[in-house]
C-alpha cells in the first residue's frame, strides 16, 4: 500500500490496484511459533495461548505450560495435572515456586524438543531437549505475536511494543486512527489482546470515524468552492415543481377542491420568479 497523490493505492497479490481515500486495516496478527515439528498444526487446538479460548474445554486435562508463573496460576484454575516448564530466560521467584509447589504443580526446566502424539493422533505430551517426558493433553505457549502489516512500510504507521505482552501493535487513538493521514487500523493488529466482538466494536469505531472524516473533508471542499453562478436556486426550484406537479403543487387540492369538483388554487399561487429553465 502507498500513497498515490490524495489517494491510498492497495495492490492485491494478482496485482489490481485499488485506490481508496481512506483505509482500514484489519490484517490480525501473526504469531511466530517455536520451531517444533508438528506444533504449528495443533495451534489453536491442542497448543493454545493462555489469554485466548479452549480453556474451559482443557480443564481437568493434562496439561503443560511454557513460560510465566501467572500462565501457571490461570491454568492451575482449571486442572491439577498441572506441570511447568520454565526455559534458560524464563525465572520463579522463591515466593511464586513456593506458591505452585504448594498448588501441586511440577515445575520442570528445560526446553521442549518434540511433541508426543498418541495411537490417536492426540496430543499426548512433549519431550524435552534433555529427554524429560511431559504428559500433556494441552501445551500451553506464549508467542510472541506481531501485526501483520508489512504492506504499510513506507506510510510511517508506527507500530509499538504492548505494554504487557511481548507483542507488537499499530498504535492507534481511540476511534483507531493511526496519526497517517487517510489510515485507520482496528482488530487484533491493533489491540494483541482483543478478542472478537472487541476487534469487531474497534472495527465499528473506526468506521465510524471514517465516515465522519470523510464528511468533514467534503464538506470542507464544498465551503471552500467559489459561489457558483447559475446554479440550482429556489426560483428555480419552484418552477420545476411547477412544471412537474401542476396542479396538485401543494398536495392540499383535494382539500381545496372540495364542494365543486374541480381543483380551486389561491390567485396567487404560480405569482414570483419564472426563471427561464433549459427545455
Ligand atoms: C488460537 C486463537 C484462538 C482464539 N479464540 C478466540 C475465541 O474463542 N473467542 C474470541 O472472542 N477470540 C478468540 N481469539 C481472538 C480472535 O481470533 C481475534 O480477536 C479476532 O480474530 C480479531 O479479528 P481481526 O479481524 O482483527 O483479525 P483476524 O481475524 O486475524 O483477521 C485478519 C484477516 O486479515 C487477513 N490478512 C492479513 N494480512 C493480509 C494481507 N496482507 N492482505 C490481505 N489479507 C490479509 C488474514 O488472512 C485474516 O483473514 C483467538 C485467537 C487465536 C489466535
Amino acid at each position: 500500500m502507498h500513497r498515490d497523490g490524495q489517494e491510498l493505492s492497495v495492490v492485491t497479490e494478482d496485482w489490481q490496484r485499488i485506490q481508496s481515500r481512506r483505509v482500514l486495516v484489519a490484517a490480525g496478527l501473526a504469531a511466530e511459533l517455536p520451531d517444533v515439528p508438528g506444533l504449528k498444526e495443533r495451534w489453536g487446538h491442542e497448543v493454545l495461548h493462555w489469554r485466548h479460548t479452549h480453556r474451559w474445554e482443557a480443564r481437568d486435562l493434562a496439561i503443560a505450560v511454557v513460560g510465566s508463573f501467572r500462565q501457571a496460576l490461570l491454568f492451575r484454575q482449571l486442572t491439577e495435572k498441572l506441570t511447568l516448564i520454565l526455559r534458560g530466560a524464563d525465572d520463579l521467584s522463591m515466593g511464586q515456586r513456593a506458591q505452585l509447589t504448594g498448588l501441586g504443580v511440577r515445575i520442570l526446566e528445560g526446553e521442549i524438543g518434540g511433541l508426543e502424539i498418541d495411537s490417536h493422533g492426540q496430543l499426548a505430551g512433549a519431550h524435552l531437549t534433555s529427554n524429560t517426558q511431559v504428559p500433556a493433553q494441552r501445551l500451553v505457549i506464549s508467542p510472541r505475536v506481531m501485526a501483520c502489516v508489512d504492506f504499510l512500510n513506507g506510510l510511517g504507521v508506527s507500530i509499538r511494543p504492548h505494554p504487557t505482552e511481548a507483542s507488537e501493535q499499530v498504535a492507534v487513538d481511540s476511534s483507531g486512527f493511526t496519526g497517517v493521514s487517510g489510515v485507520w487500523a482496528a482488530g487484533s493488529v491493533s489491540d494483541v489482546l482483543a478478542s472478537a466482538p472487541v476487534a469487531a466494536a474497534a472495527g465499528s469505531a473506526a468506521a465510524t470515524a471514517i465516515n465522519l472524516d470523510l464528511l468533514v473533508c467534503d464538506h470542507t471542499s464544498i465551503a471552500a468552492a467559489p459561489p457558483t453562478t447559475g446554479g440550482f436556486s429556489g426560483a428555480m426550484e419552484a418552477e420545476v415543481t411547477r412544471r412537474v406537479l401542476g396542479p396538485r403543487i401543494h398536495g392540499l387540492e383535494t382539500i381545496l377542491s372540495r364542494g365543486n369538483g374541480s381543483p380551486t388554487l389561491p390567485a396567487d399561487l404560480h405569482k414570483g420568479d419564472q426563471p427561464e429553465l433549459p427545455g
